[in-house]
């Protein structure tokens, strides 16, 4: 694509790409956003999403909609799988295989994560993990179809006691919000539901290879998750790995000698630990002759662009800077910094200050009413840290609607305990991985 503004295609609408976007709604430039969705998903509520809280739709926006004000974006449907730097194209496929190519003056990169088993990959076919709108309905698929499974047989207890007995992978926060909210599901929603199985028996494993949950935060707020966890009744076992995952168990290796090793029968494991960049990353390294650390992620200099190729940017989770954590809030500062970057060039300033995080803390949901936030010297939990936990997500949930169709739903659960989202797809989790051939 030729134009007389400088082009700026940006590569992923997740926070950091959204927001770069959004940046440069008054910059004298034109800007494709590229997604290999159609929404921008509000990844810190799939759980509550895969647990039956709240719908699809209220944790994702159309990219569309969200920048149908900007006049100078455009939005395309597909996959960028490599790059030109010296021809500067990106080429994307589309969903039915076929690739168009786009032209670039300035490339941002903002492909974000995805779920890692380490090089276990067999562990994906029975552990989903939750990064994506089609995982967080396999897994509501996998935890409802379990309780829905237990109701059925009645004359296999040990089989029964399988089907009710979840496991989730990782004490951070997606780990430790998850295993609570399904024993909030089987206690408080499904309680009184079903007529064989008492869904207050579901046993959920959280197995953690730390020596305490929420390892991010402060040890006394990471104390206090684990006391709502407890008595939530969520079993927790810490320092253990994960070592193996089939249709009917989960294996743990403890990490100390003697590395003791424990089968659990199992139906339902879920994978939270572990990250990885997104493909597209490593093929944007290799163009630029630049090298991914551990995880796949791209290093930047101090204002996010890629040593050597002044014109491409690399933000949020999938960048590597100093350390910085892999959390939203880093994506979104990110995003607003290339994007007014780049405006300034492209107004014909030469400046290129570094990019400095603002840390505003972290949050993490344990129960109803009970939530930690960590945000400088402020440490707050139980109900005055949920209630900030509300506000902090409400905040940056995108849109209006969504903001107040999660705030309606919310109350509407609090008074009546149940949770209506449980519909369930029959998609094949493997191929919602692959969606692009
Ligand atoms: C379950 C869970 C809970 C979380 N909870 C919190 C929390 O409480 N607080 C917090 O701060 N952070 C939380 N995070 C982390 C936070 O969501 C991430 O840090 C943030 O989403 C990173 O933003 P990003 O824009 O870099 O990537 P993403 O939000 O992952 O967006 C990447 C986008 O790129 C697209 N994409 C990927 N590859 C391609 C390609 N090749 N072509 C086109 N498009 C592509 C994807 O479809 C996606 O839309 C959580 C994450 C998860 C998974």
């Amino acid at each position: 694509m030729t134009t007389a503004k400088p082009h700026v295609v940006v590569i992923g609408a997740g926070f950091a790409g959204l927001n770069c976007a959004r940046r440069l709604k008054r910059a004298p430039v034109e800007v494709t956003v590229v997604d290999r969705g159609t929404s921008h998903l509000f990844q810190p509520l799939l759980y509550q999403c895969a647990t039956g809280l709240l719908s699809e739709g209220a944790i994702s926006s159309p990219i569309r909609h969200l920048l149908r004000r900007q006049r100078n974006a455009d939005v395309a449907l597909g996959e960028a799988r490599s790059i030109d730097p010296a021809a500067r194209t990106v080429t994307v496929n589309r969903i039915d295989g076929s690739s168009f190519s786009l032209r670039y003056d300035h490339l941002v990169v903002a492909a974000g994560m995805r779920t890692s088993y380490r090089g276990n990959e067999e562990l994906a076919a029975h552990a989903p993990g939750m990064k994506t709108l089609d995982d967080a309905l396999a897994i509501r698929r996998k935890i409802i179809g379990a309780f829905e499974m237990a109701e059925s047989i009645e004359d296999d207890v040990d089989l029964q006691r399988a089907w009710l007995t979840f496991a989730v992978a990782g004490g951070g926060p997606a780990g430790v919000e998850l295993a609570g909210q399904i024993r909030e599901l089987a206690t408080l929603a499904l309680e009184r539901e079903f007529r064989t199985i008492d869904p207050d028996h579901a046993r959920v494993l959280l197995l953690h290879g730390g020596d305490r949950v929420l390892p991010a935060f402060d040890a006394t707020l990471s104390a206090d998750a684990q006391r709502t966890l407890d008595r939530l009744g969520v079993e927790t076992h810490l320092g253990v790995h994960v070592t193996d995952v089939g249709a009917d168990f989960v294996e743990t290796t403890a990490k100390a000698e003697p590395r003791e090793v424990i089968r659990y029968p199992a139906r339902t494991v879920l994978w939270t630990t572990g990250v990885e960049a997104a493909p597209f990353a490593g093929a944007v390294a290799d163009a630029l002759g630049v090298e991914t650390d551990r995880a796949g992620r791209i290093p930047v200099r101090p204002d996010l662009s890629v040593d050597g190729h002044p014109n491409v940017w690399v933000i949020g989770d999938v960048s590597a800077l100093d350390d910085l954590p892999g959390v939203a809030e880093v994506a979104m500062q990110g995003g607003w910094h290339v994007g007014r970057m780049i405006g300034g060039l492209a107004a014909g300033g030469t400046a290129r200050p570094a990019f400095r995080y603002r840390d505003l803390g972290s949050a993490a949901y344990i129960a109803r009413r009970q939530a930690v936030v960590q945000a400088g010297r402020i440490r707050l939990s139980g109900y005055p840290g949920w209630l900030a936990w509300g506000v902090i997500h409400i905040a940056f949930l995108a849109g209006i609607r969504n903001r107040l169709g999660t705030v309606a739903t919310w109350g509407a659960t609090l008074l009546t305990d149940s949770r209506r989202e449980r519909a369930i797809t029959y998609g094949d989790p493997e191929t919602a991985r692959h969606p692009y051939s």
